[in-house]
């Protein structure tokens, strides 16, 4: 198994909603907590969309979807949550967006950059994207000293972010494959703290069951059928590299505005394979 650095890294995972992460990357970033690394989680929205309920109002789905991200995260082994109060559901504004990641890369010295791949197909949900995009943007362009010159002037220093890794579903073939046998549990258990975890669940599964109004019993039955989706998922993703459970990434090295991959894609171009994939 490959490890790719011995140092503590800053390690800061940007997503829409609340519940991202732990759909695709809380296996990795609990390992690499457990590993020593420091992690933060930014979340650009509070998610206040994302419930079929209708006895809720917004106010009410952002207060307890941070809660849950809270305790998901401290589940994960997250050093610090941000929540950016950006609205939910289609309306960010991207340059404005990526003038805040740019702040957030340069003040807490990121070296790695874990997002959403803004360049899938057929992903539907507007922020992923946006998301995604600027998140990217903000790794390559956060070392530039010309640039948000207003946040140096108040102290925050340019900063050489390392890598962006673009997590689950994919527009590249992956190159990184992260064995996260030893953190299913932990994954799961995190992603059981959301009410929209147990809505997909009970759609899913147990329709008769009220995702707003689960009895222990039922939880029971909930838990082991997040078991089954989780697991069949890291499954799946592990077996194509032999390991028992993984979750895949697209790693991009970075350069200030640029990803470090112009061989790379310039070899694919004309047809050749891409490089075989790491585990890490
Ligand atoms: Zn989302």
């Amino acid at each position: 198994m490959i490890k790719i650095e011995s140092k503590n890294l800053n390690i800061v995972a940007i997503f829409a909603h609340p519940d991202d992460l732990s759909i695709f990357c809380a296996g990795t970033l609990a390992r690499w907590a457990e590993e020593g690394h420091n992690i933060y989680a930014l979340c650009c929205t509070s998610g206040e969309v994302g419930t079929l309920r209708r006895d809720l109002t917004k106010e009410q789905v952002a207060a307890t979807r941070e809660k849950e991200l809270k305790a998901a995260n401290e589940i994960i082994g997250v050093k610090e949550t941000i929540i950016l109060d950006y609205p939910d559901a289609g309306f960010i504004n991207g340059p404005e967006l990526r003038e805040k990641l740019v702040y957030f890369v340069r003040k807490l010295k990121a070296d790695r950059v874990v997002t959403f791949d803004p360049w899938v197909a057929y992903e539907v949900h507007p922020d992923h994207l946006i998301v995604g995009r600027m998140a990217a943007e903000a790794a390559a362009f956060a070392a530039f000293p010309l640039l948000y010159t207003d946040q140096i002037k108040k102290g925050v220093e340019p900063y050489e972010c390392s890598e962006v890794w673009f997590m689950g579903l994919l527009g590249h073939k992956p190159n990184y494959f992260v064995d996260i046998s030893s953190t299913l549990e932990k994954k799961i258990e995190a992603a059981l703290k959301f009410e929209a975890t147990l809505e997909l669940l009970a759609k899913l599964f147990a329709p008769k069951i009220d995702p707003a109004n689960v009895s222990p019993d039922e939880l029971r039955k909930l838990t082991k059928y997040a078991n089954r989706l989780y697991r069949s998922m890291a499954t799946a993703i592990g077996n194509k590299m032999d390991i028992k459970a993984a979750e895949a990434f697209f790693v991009q090295k970075t350069l200030p505005g640029h990803f470090d991959n112009f061989q790379q894609l310039t070899s694919e171009m004309l047809g050749n394979p891409p490089a075989k994939p790491k585990i890490y």
